[in-house]
């Protein structure tokens, strides 16, 4: 069959090698001079392209069970075995991340490139196409050259992350021109803006913190690990994870930071006990040090509402709780975020009411597919997000 891919980037390329290999002639349009841009710039650079921990769970949408006929039939370990298959080997960090052994992104998109072209399928880059109709049996691909008939189309377009790196909302519109819908999209995994002047001082520190998104004092989502603290607010992989949650709450959310997560408020004070005892003369400006990041302290210390310049001599058990009370618990307004433009997934997309689980086939269209982002599937920090747009693609590429 002519099956056309429109979009060459994770789960197109995953699709294109899937159905070259079903014995189908494709044709892969890419509107970018390049396949898989935005592949090169995941993980860093080193492309997080799985995760070896369990993915039940790690699945957002309107119907996040929705994902789950493609990640059992294509899990981590048959994305692994793939890509092993191509000749990219892989490891596992302790945390579950899958990376290329190369630890180079790059080398993910080339091994895909190679097997694309090696079964044939031809990849058109810079050609962005324009419209789509279905024409009898037919459908008609339109770029700014040319319009072809195709038999199958997979949409595999992405979705609005990651603006610089090809993220645009052409999926969705080529979709909603075949009477698809879809539900509001929301930047996902995605740094959280503060008042400035409570996170200015900060900038660059990095903290092991645990994070809570809270609203109305009902915890949204939580989460612990790396925090990094920015001249707009937050970043890092804690806050990635509790960001999808904070952005769909809206307005009035705040995160709250235990800025010593391995230490009781209890023992924190025993300590600051001990160290007003054993140094009185210091002042408060030495308070937390040895506990937290210089300049976290101070911040820390003018939060709870004490004075640098106050020898530590003048704390007293009450002044150590408070100030205990703001490592523990260290409050940030959340006012927005860094936009799809920083964001690494779309949170939304095209309703999977509207086609097949079992096939990713469009219940509209018949012979219309879609994968990867642009449908109303986000996952998790760690790979996840890759992973579905592998399992994703090697569904629909199998052209059920
Ligand atoms: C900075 C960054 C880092 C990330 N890091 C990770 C990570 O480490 N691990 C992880 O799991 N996920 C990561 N992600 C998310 C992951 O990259 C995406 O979820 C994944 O690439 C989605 O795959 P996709 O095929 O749906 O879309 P994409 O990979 O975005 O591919 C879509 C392609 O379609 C093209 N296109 C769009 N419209 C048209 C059109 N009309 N005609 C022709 N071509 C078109 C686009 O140019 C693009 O190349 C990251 C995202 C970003 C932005």
């Amino acid at each position: 069959m002519q099956v056309a891919i429109l979009g060459g980037g994770a789960s197109g390329l995953m699709a294109a090698v899937t159905a070259a290999e079903g014995g189908h002639a494709v044709t892969v349009f890419e509107r970018q001079a390049r396949v898989g841009r935005k592949l090169l710039a995941t993980g860093n650079g080193r492309c997080n392209l799985s995760n070896m921990q369990p993915l039940a769970g790690r699945y957002h949408g309107q119907r996040p069970d929705f994902a789950r006929p493609a990640l059992d039939a294509f899990g981590a370990q048959a994305a692994r075995g793939f890509f092993r298959g191509l000749g990219l080997l892989t490891v596992e960090e302790p945390s579950g991340r899958v990376y290329p052994f190369s630890d180079q992104a790059g080398s993910v998109v080339d091994v895909l490139r190679f097997a694309a072209e090696a079964r044939g399928a031809v990849l058109r880059t810079g050609e962005e196409v324009l419209s789509l109709r279905r024409s009898g049996e037919d459908f008609l691909v339109e770029t700014a050259a040319e319009r072809l008939p195709f038999e199958r189309v997979l949409v595999c377009c992405g979705g609005l992350a990651g603006g610089k790196l090809g993220g645009t909302k052409s999926g969705y519109e080529l979709l909603a021109s075949l009477g698809h819908s879809r539900t509001a999209l929301f930047p996902a995994l995605v740094q959280l803006k503060t008042p400035p002047e409570k996170v200015r001082a900060l900038k660059g520190v990095r903290a092991d913190a645990r994070v809570r998104v809270e609203k109305a004092g009902e915890t949204l989502a939580e989460s612990a690990g790396e925090v990094q603290f920015t001249e707009y607010g937050l970043s890092g992989p804690a806050v990635f994870e509790v960001s999808r949650a904070a952005c769909a709450a809206g307005e009035g959310v705040t995160a709250r930071l235990d800025l010593l997560r391995g230490v009781s408020a209890q023992e924190l004070e025993a300590l600051l006990a001990a160290r007003c005892r054993d140094f009185p003369l210091l002042t408060g400006e030495n308070l937390l040090t040895g506990l937290l990041h210089n300049r976290l302290g101070r911040v820390a210390l003018r939060e709870a509402g004490f004075p640098l310049e106050r020898p530590l001599a003048d704390f007293n058990p009450r002044a150590l709780a408070r100030v205990a009370g703001v490592v523990k618990d260290f409050v940030l307004p959340v006012t927005g975020n860094l936009g799809f433009e920083n964001a690494q997934v779309t949170a939304g997309g095209v309703s999977t009411d509207e086609f097949r689980p079992e096939t990713l086939e469009s219940r509209l269209v018949p012979g219309l597919y879609a994968a990867g982002e642009v449908l109303d599937v986000d996952g998790d920090c760690g790979g996840f997000n890759l992973q579905w747009a592998w399992a994703s693609g090697r569904l629909a590429g199998r052209l059920l």
